[in-house]
């Protein structure tokens, strides 16, 4: 605990270029895995960003409370349990503890909640019964659709963009019960041959993704939460749809005071992507590498732009880190251990911070190892 957060003056943390005003409690909801295959090193950056901001805000002694979710009622889910000739459940039980040994493994602290879409699906009702109140939604044939058209504009994506992106995410822009192809799905009907739906007013379905999220983070937080993290390809239509189902049911705005979207990592230049074959695996890194040094590569960069990682990335940060370690054991000059953690709140400079703990050693090092568990 840092000794001069009682006396000197109050520390801020400056998010995405904006000083993010907090005072004690912080809510924190990440976007989780959907359970239906391996998690690969994209996944991993994510989570890992969203515990160092977790860490740096609790050893300023703001008390945070992290809900990351399983998103455990999926299309893609399901159509992987058929394919395997298992039970959803059990798929998505086998890949979240997978998951959460990789997480574990990592360092990431577990969240505090971990809500599963599946525990919450009265609250999707809810929402869908909130935005059809307040005609921000209508009903087609036992599907509740919301009007979201106008988050795209919100989020800085063009039309055509939008309904790319729509397309790419399965948002349906081209089902003809839409009012407006960029509206989202809240409830969504079952079909005759669907074997998950639960009851609503509106007869058996299902909630839609984007729904699931803007449920979860109204129950567990009520109309807004501090810091939404997810990873960097979900700015749209995910976060965007979110936040308009989430602001249009409560009519607090904004639903997330800040979001903190990782940058890609892609790998030697290219998407990362089971199709071809180049899924960095972190229970593989972990063979030949440690947990610090892994997190020393995802972090040892500016938070929000995509990268490419290579083998001799991991090899560098292997190298910074021994150099870390060896400055923490030296005596070390002492403006550096305050310089430390007050760069780490100016948007998780973590750069700057290593250059720091590397040139004053001693308890500069010693403090950064400390905060983002780089041991
Ligand atoms: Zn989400």
């Amino acid at each position: 605990m840092n000794p001069a957060r009682l006396t000197g003056p109050p520390m801020r943390l400056k998010l995405g270029g904006e000083i993010l005003p907090m005072v004690g409690h912080v809510r924190m909801y990440v976007c989780g895995i959907t359970p239906y295959d391996v998690s690969h090193l994209g996944h991993a950056s994510t989570y890992v960003w969203a515990d160092a901001v977790e860490r740096v805000l609790r050893w300023h002694g703001h008390h945070v409370t992290v809900a990351r979710n399983v998103t455990d009622v999926d299309e893609a889910l399901f159509a992987e349990a058929r394919r395997r000739g298992e039970s959803h459940t059990m798929l998505a039980t086998l890949q979240r503890a997978a998951f959460e040994g990789t997480m574990a493994a990592l360092q990431v602290r577990p969240p505090d909640l971990a809500p599963s879409a599946a525990q919450h699906i009265g609250h999707v009702v809810q929402l869908a019964q909130a935005l059809l109140d307040r005609d921000s939604a209508y009903e087609r044939n036992g599907t509740v659709y919301a009007r979201t058209a106008h988050s795209a504009a919100q989020a800085g994506v063009d039309r055509d963009a939008a309904l790319r992106l729509a397309t790419e995410y399965r948002d349906h822009p081209d089902d003809p019960d839409k009012d407006d192809p960029l509206d989202v799905t809240v409830w969504q009907a079952a079909d005759p041959d669907d074997d998950v739906s639960w009851p609503s007013p509106w007869g058996d379905g299902r909630p839609g993704w984007h729904a699931e999220c803007a449920a979860m983070v109204l129950a567990l937080f009520g109309s807004s939460v501090d810091i939404h993290c997810g990873g960097g390809d979900l700015a749209y239509p995910h976060h965007a749809s979110e936040a308009a189902l989430a602001e249009s049911a409560t009519g607090v705005t904004p639903f997330a005071r800040s979001w903190m979207r990782a940058g890609i990592v892609s790998v030697d230049g290219a998407k990362m992507a089971k199709s071809t074959g180049n899924l960095v695996l972190v229970e593989d890194l972990l063979k030949e590498h440690s947990p610090g040094a892994i997190r020393l590569m995802l972090l040892n960069r500016p938070w929000s732009q995509p990268w490419s990682f290579d083998a001799a990335a991991l090899d560098d940060a292997e190298a910074t880190l021994e150099q870390l370690y060896a400055a923490a054991s030296s005596p070390g000059m002492a403006p550096g251990a305050a310089a430390v953690p007050a760069t780490l709140l100016d948007d998780l400079d973590v750069p700057r911070a290593v250059h720091i703990a590397l040139e004053d050693g001693g308890q500069a090092a010693r403090t950064l190892i400390e905060i983002l568990a780089l041991t």
